[in-house]
């Protein structure tokens, strides 16, 4: 018999990824703190999201495991239905009061709350199909995926604008008046680190009745008063980020997202997203853990930020004395350009060898020419790793400097 076509397809891009060396491949590795056990190896964890050491909290583990035992573990039911329960309720309203918002509804996941509420705010509640071209989406082009495919979805038109670049985004709005339009951003960039110029695109969006969206995966947690995130720390609120958008899974230690604004935008949201209405909730328990580690990382009575600002700190002036060309960054994401993809693989495999996990970042994730070592910096990292690490860093051969990005 043959062999159906999207299959044939979908094999040989397979083959030519593997042949181009930018194959993914998970690694199973075990967890404890910063720690990470791979194939009986103990390794440091510098490329998680961890950012503040929660995920294996006490307080997050004991919420779990107490709600689990009371409610059981699935929610067996979509938001809408029956799935809803006292745990999320008081979760959105804690998060809606730390980001200084209104109302906070929640996702399963950052990619789950991008798809949807873009799908919701760009398509107007039409069917895909219907919205094509209804809209207009301007976004940074180091934008998360999840935004460009939520764009996509919606059917809206997609413009993209020179990363960081304000002026340019201003510029995609005014090549197409006329449609409602959106500005989407990461507050704190994914790949590079850096913070987006969020009260510059404020204020374009302002002039031009625009609205502004801000997905703060890297910000929450980590950025402004009480770790309120990069829009807090801009000193913008929700008349100027109508909708914010933050995950759960980075900062925070758990696993889910939410999109917060005002009560009847993100009443709104709620019924024409479709990765909400349409999926199960996620379990209370991990809602429960989750609003341990929003008490903790609000309120940060041991001083978690203080430590990764130390951390940070630490690591970009011992990389500054021996000359390691980081990126302009000053969050917890501290990337090191290597220039080709085999480059940054035989980085990380040094790295690894070295007791360092450390993942190799490559086209397509980043921009051709844009390999490079992801190293995050988290609270539980200790003095004396993060310098065996830059130790490590120093040993590895230079990327070319043509190839710095
Ligand atoms: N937005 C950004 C900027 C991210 O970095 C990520 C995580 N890779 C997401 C969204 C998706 O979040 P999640 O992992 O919860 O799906």
């Amino acid at each position: 018999m043959n062999r159906p076509d999207l299959l044939v397809r979908l094999e040989s891009a397979r083959a030519a990824r593997e042949q181009a060396g930018l194959l993914r491949r998970a690694r199973t590795c075990d967890a404890l703190g910063s720690r990470r056990f791979v194939r009986g190896k103990t390794l440091t964890d510098f490329c998680g999201n961890d950012y503040l050491g929660l995920a294996g909290h006490r307080d997050l583990v004991a919420a779990l495991s107490r709600t689990a035992a009371a409610e059981g573990v699935g929610t067996g039911a979509a938001h809408l239905v029956s799935g809803h329960r006292g745990e999320h309720a008081a979760l959105e309203e804690e998060l809606a009061d730390w980001t200084g918002r209104e109302r906070a509804l929640l996702f399963s996941t950052g990619v789950m709350a991008n798809l949807g509420a873009l799908q919701a705010l760009l398509g107007a509640g039409a069917m895909p199909v219907w919205g094509r071209g209804a809209s207009l989406c301007v976004q940074d082009r180091l934008n998360h995926a999840s935004l460009i495919d939520g764009a996509q979805l919606a059917g809206a038109e997609l413009r993209r604008y020179p990363h960081g670049d304000a002026d340019g985004a201003a510029r995609q709005l005014d090549a197409r008046t006329g449609l409602p339009a959106m500005i989407a951003t990461d507050g704190v960039f994914s790949m590079d680190g850096d913070v987006a110029p969020l009260t510059a695109l404020a204020e374009v969006c302002r002039t031009r009745t625009a609205l502004l969206y801000v997905d703060d995966a890297h910000g929450l947690g980590v950025l402004g008063p009480q770790g309120a995130g990069s829009v807090s720390a801009a000193g913008l609120g929700t008349a100027e980020v109508p909708v914010l958008m933050g995950t759960l899974g980075k900062a925070l230690g758990c696993a889910g997202a939410f999109v917060a604004g005002d009560a009847a935008v993100i009443e709104a949201i709620a019924q024409f997203a479709r990765t909400y209405v349409y999926t199960t909730a996620m379990p209370a328990a991990l809602a429960a853990a989750t609003r341990a580690a929003v008490r903790l990382a609000r309120f940060d009575r041991d001083g978690r930020r203080e430590r990764l600002a130390a951390n940070i700190a630490r690591f970009r002036a011992g990389a500054a004395q021996l000359g390691l060309p980081l990126m302009a960054s000053g969050t917890a994401i501290q990337p090191l350009p290597m220039g080709t993809p085999a480059a940054a693989s035989a980085a990380a495999a040094a790295l690894e060898a070295a007791g360092f996990l450390v993942v190799a970042i490559r086209p397509p994730t980043v921009p051709r020419d844009g390999a490079r070592l992801r190293i995050t910096l988290s609270a539980l990292h200790t003095a004396d790793r993060i310098d065996a690490l830059l130790e490590a860093l120093t040993r590895l051969p230079r990327p070319v400097e043509s190839a710095v990005v």
